[in-house]
Order: C-alpha cells, then sequence, then structure tokens
C-alpha cells in the first residue's frame, strides 16, 4: 500500500508521554521535524481502555499513522503481583486502539511488544517467529498473553482489511523520564533511584535477586530512532525485534555494578537471594534488524546509564517514582 508523503501524515503516538514516547519526540525535535501534525498523548487526554475515549480521539485527531506504545508497564516485581490486571488493561487498550485505526482508515500502524514476551522453553537465540512457540514465563504471563496478540490481531486485520499494521520488539529500555518508582519499576531506573537514596542515608545498596540473570538493554533515544524507521521503512506484518547484538547482554549484577559505579557507590553491593530472579536469560537475535538496516550504532551502556542517572538526578522533584 502506497504511503502519503510526510507533509499529509497526521501520526499520533499513544504513550507519548513515557519512556519511548518522550524519547520519539525528542529524536524528532532533534531533527527539526515539525510537530504540528503528531500528536503525543498521555492517560490525561483519555483512558484508552475506554473504548469511547478512544474513539474520541481519533475521530478529533483523524491520525493516519499510529505508532501505539500506551500499556500498563511495569518490572519484574510489579509484573509477578498483578497478571490479571497487566492482561487485562492491555488487552482491553490494544484491542480499542487497533479497532479504532482500522474503523478510521489509519493506514499504518507500530505496536510494541517485548522480548519477554516469548516462550520460557526456547532455543537461543530468540527470533521473530518463535513469539508463540510456547508458554512465557510464569512471572509476567500476563502482559506476555496480552501482548502476543497484538501479532494475532495484526495478521487478522491484514487478511480482512489489507492494511499492514506491524510491531516491534524491544529488549529492555531504559534512559530519561523512565519510571523510577522503586517497587513498579524496571531494573535500571529502580537500582538508579534505590542506590541513590542509599547513598544519600549511607545504608547498603540491595539488589533483587542473585544478579545472575542476562538481559539486553536498549537506550530509549537508540529505541527511538529505530521505531522512526519502522514507522517509514518496514512493510511487514510479522514484527520485528529491535535489541542490541548478543554480545552486548549484560548480568544483572554487571548493571548494578554500573549504576554503583556511576553514583560514586564505594561499597560492596548486597544480593538479596531470597528475592526473584526471573526468566535466567532472553537473548534475542537482532539479525533481521541488522540485514534491513545495517551499521546502526548503539549507545554503550555505560554511556547510557551516565545519561540515565544525570537525568534521574536533575529532575529528582518530577520524576515519575
Ligand atoms: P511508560 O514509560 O510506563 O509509559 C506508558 C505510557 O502509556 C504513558 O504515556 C502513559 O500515560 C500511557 N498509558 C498507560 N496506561 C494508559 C491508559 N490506560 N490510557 C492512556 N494512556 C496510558 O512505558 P514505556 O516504557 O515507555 O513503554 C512503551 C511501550 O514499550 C509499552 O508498550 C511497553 O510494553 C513496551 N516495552 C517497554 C519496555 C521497557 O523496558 N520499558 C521493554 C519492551 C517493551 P501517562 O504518562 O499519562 O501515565
Ligand atoms: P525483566 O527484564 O522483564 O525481567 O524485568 P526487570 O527490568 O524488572 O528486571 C528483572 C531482573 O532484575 C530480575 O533478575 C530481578 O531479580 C533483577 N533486579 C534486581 N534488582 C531489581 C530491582 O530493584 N527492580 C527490578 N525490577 N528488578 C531487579
Amino acid at each position: 500500500m502506497a504511503q502519503l508523503a510526510e507533509e499529509y501524515q497526521r501520526t499520533l503516538v499513544t504513550g507519548g508521554t513515557g519512556l519511548v514516547g518522550s524519547a520519539i519526540k525528542d529524536v524528532l525535535i532533534d531533527r527539526l521535524v515539525n510537530l504540528a501534525n503528531w500528536r503525543f498523548l498521555s492517560s490525561k487526554d483519555g483512558d484508552l481502555s475506554d473504548p469511547q475515549a478512544v474513539d474520541k480521539i481519533f475521530s478529533d485527531f483523524k491520525p493516519t499513522r499510529v505508532i501505539h506504545l500506551a500499556a500498563m508497564v511495569g518490572g519484574l516485581f510489579h509484573n509477578m503481583a498483578n497478571n490479571l490486571d497487566f492482561f487485562r488493561t492491555n488487552i482491553a487498550i490494544n484491542d480499542n486502539v487497533l479497532r479504532a485505526s482500522y474503523e478510521t482508515g489509519v493506514k499504518k500502524v507500530v505496536s510494541c511488544l517485548s522480548t519477554c514476551i516469548f516462550p520460557d522453553v526456547v532455543q537461543y537465540p530468540i527470533t521473530e517467529t518463535m513469539i508463540h512457540q510456547g508458554e512465557p514465563h510464569s512471572s509476567n504471563f500476563g502482559y506476555s498473553y496480552a501482548k502476543r496478540m497484538i501479532d494475532v490481531q495484526n495478521r487478522a486485520i491484514f487478511e480482512k482489511y489489507g492494511f499492514k499494521y506491524t510491531s516491534v520488539i524491544p529488549c529492555n529500555v531504559y534512559g530519561p523520564n523512565d519510571n523510577y518508582h522503586l517497587q513498579k519499576s524496571h531494573v535500571i531506573p529502580g537500582l538508579i533511584h534505590k542506590f541513590f537514596l542509599a547513598k544519600q542515608k549511607n545504608e547498603e545498596a540491595v539488589v533483587m535477586g542473585s544478579g545472575a540473570p542476562l538481559r539486553q538493554f536498549i537506550f530509549s533515544k537508540d529505541l527511538a530512532k529505530l521505531f522512526l524507521w519502522v514507522l517509514d521503512n518496514y512493510d511487514e506484518v510479522s514484527p520485528i525485534i529491535l535489541s542490541v547484538d548478543e554480545e552486548h547482554e549484560v548480568s544483572i549484577k554487571t548493571v548494578a555494578e554500573l549504576i554503583a559505579k556511576t553514583l560514586g557507590i564505594e561499597q560492596e553491593l548486597v544480593f538479596d537471594i531470597d528475592a526473584a530472579d526471573g526468566q535466567y536469560k532472553k537473548t534475542a537475535s537482532n539479525a533481521k534488524l541488522r540485514s534491513l538496516l545495517p551499521g546502526f550504532q548503539f549507545t554503550p551502556i555505560e554511556d547510557g546509564i551516565k545519561e540515565s542517572v544525570e537525568w534521574f538526578m536533575k529532575n529528582y522533584d518530577t520524576a515519575r517514582k
């Protein structure tokens, strides 16, 4: 399906005020893109789990393209405690946004899955074709099954209406404007906040779990650039993994040590081995991305963590926490 020229596009970004949405906005501002035809939604613009609110947003703005980021999002411990809410809220949001998109003739939707929705028992490295090949890890099955249904719905929409709605699969994301909540966040923002307080109070810096699990982490601005590339250039319904290379997978212990070093914490870290580790690893292959977009340079994790820590300290009063 031929794409409209950029000046005729009206692009709606759901979840536009979150970690990924605000990075996309920052990248567009860096590129001097006129944002008059872009709309970055927050939950204050309407609860996307409510179909009427979604219909109103679509009929007011009349998007031609949608980047769909809005979701109930959280780290391991928030997921473990709330599988039902993660499932129901995300099923509702995704169904409302995708349904409103095809009903109003939106030409392209790029939605967001995650490498944590893949089967728990899987052959590594994980590739795009494996999404539905087994049960997800028990810790986040609600979020995982809800996200997997986006891919099912995209395929069904293409079959019925011919729209090439697609999805991307990022690894663990971090950066400015993250959710730094002490219990609900992902590991990097959670540890930045926790270690920041530990340093202030001269207390132990505690890492949950053994520190052994392995993760790939992508800096939010890198993901934002890749999202915009997908929006303009990727023409498949089937999803694409947006992750750093496999050899840049790191242990939670390494990440914790990097955060501690960046904050100037010198004492030994304490590992709470009674806390959950979650899935041991989710090593994903970015071969498809590399074949379509060779040469993309990812931000080294040391630089990304430094920028995230500096952002958190500078914005401590207003940061989500
Ligand atoms: P985030 O920082 O928590 O932001 C979530 C965004 O969704 C916010 O703009 C929030 O609005 C909005 N939102 C949440 N519930 C809503 C509702 N019911 N109605 C309307 N808006 C709602 O999340 P993120 O980390 O940027 O995640 C973006 C996408 O990437 C999500 O689809 C997530 O599943 C996916 N993803 C994230 C990671 C990660 O490590 N963070 C990894 C892989 C995939 P308010 O700001 O007003 O609350
Ligand atoms: P995941 O990558 O989807 O599993 O989600 P997280 O970003 O929450 O990372 C979870 C991993 O980090 C697990 O191995 C946790 O045991 C470990 N971890 C260590 N400290 C923390 C913390 O303070 N918060 C979170 N969310 N995870 C932590």
